[in-house]
């Protein structure tokens, strides 16, 4: 220690404590590095010489198994911080300014405090003074150097595995399924059984398009699931346990099942709060990608086919719902339907009718969130309906017959890259022409030479087969012009169409994915109608215009015709003949049913037609008392003789009550002795009660 460090320890440092901070980056050089540990602790030591005493001297080694690249987790180095900041740190002992910080920004901030704050710092080399421009430069100096050390290091292992990476020799673990071979080759991995579940993985959600049903399967058949341990007392071993949904991701998302050696498929960044974030990059910016590196359990199409049902399943599960999977429910356009207001998914509800399940299209989504209410509600039948309409329409032989055609055209125009395909035969060719003349040339005594170039020859000519053998492959592809046979076959199958469509066999889920064919999305909006914007797969669209459906009570509502009938029977006829009246011609109510009394009285009510008895007593009819009083008799008698024909009766109930006509001139009187028939007048009266006479009560 320089004899000036004395003189930089003033007495209102030695009145302040002296923190000593240590540190190492990782568990393990706690318990390996034990000597750089050792050291660290007898810098207490130093403290205790330039003059502080025992008990003034904290240690903060809660830092200890923590990197020094960032403060953020460093729970220790940000008490220290806190200390200096707050003044009472008279010195900070650290064994290098590594140990302190390897961040610059995180040291300046320090040593910016210390000066502010009459701090000083203490490494192995000596007392610094913060507020001192040399010691600042220095300790500056020494921060960056330490953060340029750590960079340096990190370069010089990084460019190592990257390097081996792109030879695809670096030693990444192989997923379960694979070993490494007494050659140190990747092989299939020489277990049968394994093998076997692998492929069975594969098979099964090819055939079930989903890993959730991959899951299930293996679940109801029993069959168990391979993983590797790693660490431990048991590495090594393979353990037997259930599939789970994490497992079927994981192999569905390594390319090392398609026999691809692949390094850096994700980039790590540091973000603004100090966390890392894992970036998973697409497949373009893969640092390397070696196809073909090692044997495999499915091809390089497949892998992207499986992962391209990945992703269409999980749209269904994403915020947004793009593009669920056809389901089992009969809504024709599940999944494919945005609203046009608000432009989100709409979603399904169904509800239980007597006819089954009626769909109706919903868009909540804004609805829930806020706690609003829902955007737009709209019912689907009636939708379905048009969109079955147009799919039939669609699908018809004319249409289909120019879409051959157009294709047939197109097929007729790949000459070009015909051509371009030949010339790699023929180059081909031409090198394996090369290496034959070059190999008769050779003197056959000279073996060396001649056993290389035999070699190359077999090379060129194994090249030459194999380009021959994919341009035909390609020239068959392309050329699959259909025959005369085949249209017909087609267009047979589309006049067959509207039968297999209204097939009540075929499931719901088969017609949804017969209109994914055909639809790309539907966008609803419901105002004063219904639109729909139909985008077709092909790039064409077509707008639909619906009227809004009847609410429900709408369309139970009797007709209007039926309530003008009753309103004019009304006139003549009591409840109970109107609807005897309405049945015998054939009306029936909204709902369908044969008219009853009660259900003319509950219409005549609600659409308050006029009653029969304010009718009958607007045109001067009397009640029974009226009648009784005019004729001085009792109402029993009136309605005897009404019975018998006497007086004119109006029955304005079914029980019936009635309103009396008027007697006029020619009034009944009562005549004693006189048989009541005998008196009935000659001329037919216009309405009569019937003979069974209720009296009043
Ligand atoms: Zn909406």
């Amino acid at each position: 220690m320089r004899e000036d460090a004395h003189q930089k320890v003033k007495p209102t440092h030695l009145k302040r404590t002296a923190y000593l901070y240590i540190r190492q980056s990782t568990i393990r050089q706690v318990f390996e590095n034990v000597e750089s540990t050792k050291r660290q602790y007898a810098l207490r030591q130093h403290a205790v010489a330039l003059g502080w005493r025992q008990e003034q001297i904290t240690v903060i080694d809660s830092d200890l198994g923590q990197s020094g690249a960032s403060a953020v987790d460093r729970e220790g180095f940000q008490r220290l911080v806190t200390e200096v900041s707050l003044g009472r740190a008279g010195i900070v002992l650290g064994l290098e300014v590594s140990r302190l910080a390897r961040n610059s920004m995180d040291w300046h901030r320090l040593l910016e405090i210390c000066a502010l704050s009459d701090t000083l710092i203490l490494d192995e080399d000596g007392v610094y003074d913060p507020a001192h421009f040399n010691d600042r430069l220095l300790l500056g100096l020494k921060g960056t150097m330490s953060e340029a050390e750590l960079h340096v290091l990190r370069a010089r292992l990084q460019g190592g595995i990257l390097n081996k990476a792109r030879r695809g020799e670096l030693f990444v673990r192989p997923p379960i399924g694979f070993a490494h071979d007494a050659l140190g080759r990747l092989v299939l991995d020489p277990d049968q059984q394994i093998q076997q579940t692998i492929r069975k993985l594969f098979d099964t959600f090819q055939r079930a398009g989903s890993a959730m049903a991959t899951v299930r399967e293996f679940r109801n058949t029993g069959v168990l699931f391979p993983r590797r341990i790693h660490s431990g007392a048991a590495k090594g071993d393979v353990i037997w346990g259930k599939l789970q949904h994490g497992h079927v991701l994981r192999v569905l998302h390594n390319p090392r099942y398609a026999g691809v050696f692949v390094y850096g498929r994700s980039r790590t960044r540091k973000g603004i709060d100090g966390e890392c974030k894992v970036q998973h990059l697409p497949r373009e910016e893969w640092h390397t990608f070696l196809p073909e590196s090692h044997p495999a359990y499915i091809s390089w199409e497949e892998y992207e086919r499986n992962l391209k049902r990945l992703r269409e399943s999980a749209q269904a599960i994403g915020s947004d719902r793009r593009k669920s999977p056809p389901r089992e429910g009969p809504a024709l356009l599940q999944g494919l339907i945005l609203c046009g207001k608000c432009g989100r998914r709409m979603t399904l509800r169904y509800h239980a009718r007597q006819a089954g399940l009626c769909p109706a299209y919903v868009c909540q989504r804004k609805g829930i969130e806020n706690a609003e209410a829902i955007c737009q509600h709209i019912p689907g039948v009636q939708i379905d309906r048009v969109v079955s309409d147009m799919l039939l329409e669609l699908v018809n032989p004319v249409t289909l017959d120019v879409a051959l055609t157009v294709q047939q055209e197109l097929q007729r125009h790949l000459d070009e890259s015909d051509r371009l395909r030949k010339q790699q035969v023929e180059r081909a060719r031409y090198e394996a022409e090369l290496a034959q003349r070059r190999y008769m040339l050779v003197d056959p005594g000279n073996r060396l030479v001649a056993d290389t170039l035999e070699a190359d020859w077999n090379h060129k000519l194994r090249a030459f087969t194999e380009a021959q053998r994919e341009y035909e492959d390609r020239c068959e592809q392309d050329r699959q012009v259909f025959n005369e046979e085949q249209r017909a076959s087609i267009l047979a199958l589309a006049q067959d169409f509207p039968r297999l469509w209204r097939d009540p066999a075929i499931e719901d889920r088969d017609r949804k994915r017969m209109i994914r064919l055909l639809i790309e999305d539907v966008t609803m909006i419901r105002g004063e109608q219904i639109t729909l914007h139909l985008r077709f797969r092909g790039g064409a669209d077509k707008t639909v215009t619906l009227p809004n459906p009847l609410r429900s009570w709408e369309s139970w509502m009797t007709d209007s015709e039926v309530v003008g009938k009753i309103d004019e029977l009304l006139n003549t006829q009591t409840f109970g003949e109107i609807a005897a009246t309405l049945n015998k011609n054939g009306f029936r109510s909204g709902k369908g049913q044969r008219f009853t009394s009660r259900y003319i009285a509950r219409i005549q009510k609600q659409y308050s037609l006029r009653p029969r008895f304010d009718r009958l007593r607007k045109s001067g009819m009397l009640t029974v008392k009226e009648m009784a009083n005019v004729l001085s008799v009792n109402p029993v008698t009136v309605r005897t003789w009404a019975a018998h024909g006497l007086l004119k009766a109006h029955p304005y109930t079914d029980k019936p009550e009635c309103l009396y006509e008027p007697p006029g001139s020619d009034m009944p009187r009562k005549a004693q002795g006189t048989k009541l028939l005998s008196r009935r007048p000659t001329a037919p009266l216009l309405s009569e009660c019937p003979k069974e006479v209720q009296c009043e009560a």
